[in-house]
């Protein structure tokens, strides 16, 4: 076998693991990057940057399906071909990964195609090739989509998000499995360019994680744009005949579709990486890291797979931390009480720290703030439907969740991520200037409503 030293192995190539390889191979670490399918990781070829592309061109369709409401007539006619050729030629350059390659090797990293696996402390191999990393490795494997155990569902040609980003035409009508932000976004984009969807969800709401004032936003907004949301659904099974898909369900018809979409969850596999030679548990969903990410001597992780929020920005923040660790640097250590989540959806979800009944959960003194985008002049001209919602903790009075949700609701969060990060104090909040008529603006009759 042949053998290789470095200081430090990288394994997987997601938004994490590029900017620490690239990082420590600028800071003159000779370092090696190993990745079994396309360097850059999910994110831009099969989730954030294609879905997000796809979302764009829905919105405007259905700014577009707007116009005599507000400025006279047009003619809409979605063509989702336009779509399909922008992610791949444009978003994905289909599905080509040099440019990042080229990208790594111009910092000095060396690109090593293959899966690895970790066969002792500081020792891989990756096909016929044994890595040798004398500073230790770091893991940056992602998830992969997770299809739940239900009778016949593994065995249909169901799509899950690497699919559906790949999709050459819109099915008439399409199942989606999943009510979370995966789920949510890809039902609006494909019922918009005209497929009939259903969401099935287990859970009650959409969004569970959020806010339950947004999930209630958001399955108006689905109910007006004839998607069916089915909370509280239980598949008892799912099949193909070659032509379309039956879905079945307890307590209620079965569903025909021409597609089923599985948006249900991800997962990971430790034992294929060998974490067990650095006595990790093998059996985990995830590996746990200090404030430093280190999970044990010599092992750094980023990404998903730390269990501390599945989103590209955690994944690069935690590779700024390994790397700055690696390297010896004084820094500090991860926080995480201002981590920003956004659905992509219209409307728009985006939030940050805690939720209310999250904020309760751990003891906190909450006062609770309210607002209606419809109320504010910006979300009365624009006929907007909105909200943002403030969690204050009124021992310390500083803000410890927030959400926006609305036309921007990601771009408004930003002074909200910012407030709650800082630990600005309400009453520092309220004495701040608010643009009119902006939608931020609505942050003031927020904070005017606070109470416990
Ligand atoms: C549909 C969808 C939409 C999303 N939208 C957003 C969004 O808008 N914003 C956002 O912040 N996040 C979004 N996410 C989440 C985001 O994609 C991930 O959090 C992000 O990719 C970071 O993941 P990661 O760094 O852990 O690794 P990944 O991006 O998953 O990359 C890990 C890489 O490691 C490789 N690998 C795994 N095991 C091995 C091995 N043994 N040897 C070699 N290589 C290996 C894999 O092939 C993969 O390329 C979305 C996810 C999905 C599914």
């Amino acid at each position: 076998m042949a053998e290789l030293a470095v200081d430090v192995a990288v394994v997987g190539l997601g938004p994490g693991g590029e900017a620490v390889a690239s990082r420590l191979a600028t800071a003159g670490l000779s370092v090696v990057g190993i990745e079994s399918r396309l360097v850059g990781g999910e994110c831009p070829y099969y989730a954030c940057v294609p879905t997000k592309g796809m979302i764009r061109a829905a919105d405007v369709l259905a700014e577009a399906r707007r116009v005599p409401e507000f400025a006279g007539t047009a003619q809409v006619v979605p063509d989702w071909g336009k779509v399909a050729a922008r992610v791949r030629d444009e978003i994905t350059t289909d599905w080509n990964d040099q440019a990042a390659v080229d990208r790594l090797v111009g910092a000095g990293v060396q690109v090593l195609r293959g899966r690895a696996r970790i066969t002792g402390p500081g020792v891989l191999v990756v096909g016929d090739q044994v890595i040798r990393a004398s500073r230790g490795i770091v893991l940056n494997p992602g998830t992969d989509p997770a299809v739940p155990p239900v009778p016949g569902l593994a065995d249909t040609p169901l799509w899950t998000n690497r699919e559906a980003v790949s999709a050459t035409a819109v099915p008439e009508s399409l199942v989606v499995i999943g009510g979370g932000p995966v789920g949510c976004e890809f039902a609006q984009v494909f019922a918009r360019f005209g497929a009939e969807v259903t969401l099935l969800q287990s859970n009650d709401r959409l969004l569970p994680l959020d806010e339950p004032e947004a999930s209630a936003l958001l399955a108006e907004r689905f109910a007006a744009e004839g998607i069916q949301v089915r909370t509280g659904a239980k598949i008892t099974s799912v099949r193909h005949d070659g032509q379309r898909f039956t879905v079945e369900l307890d307590g209620a018809d079965p569903i025909s579709a021409a597609q089923v979409l599985v948006a249900a969850g991800r997962k990971s596999d430790l034992a294929d990486l060998g974490v067990g030679s650095y006595g990790l548990d093998e059996s985990a969903r995830g590996v746990a890291v200090d404030e430093h990410m280190r999970a044990a001597d010599g092992l750094w992780a980023i990404g998903d797979i730390t269990g501390k929020g599945a989103f590209t920005h955690m994944s690069m923040y935690q590779a700024a931390i390994a790397a700055a660790d690696i390297l010896g640097e004084e820094a500090p250590g991860a926080e995480y009480h201002a981590v920003p989540r956004v659905t992509f959806t219209d409307p728009e979800i985006g939030s940050v720290g805690l939720t209310e009944a999250g904020a309760r959960a751990a003891g906190i003194n909450v006062r609770v703030g309210i607002t209606q985008l419809s109320s504010s002049t910006r979300g009365f001209l624009h006929k907007a439907e909105g909200l943002i919602k403030l969690i204050e903790d009124a021992d310390t009075g500083v803000l410890v969740g927030a959400t926006s949700a609305g036309p921007t609701g990601g771009e408004v969060l930003g002074a909200l991520v910012l407030a709650v990060h800082a630990r600005v104090p309400v009453d520092q909040l309220r004495r701040m200037i608010y643009a009119y008529p902006t939608f931020h603006r609505a942050i003031e009759s927020a904070l005017a409503d606070l109470r416990a």
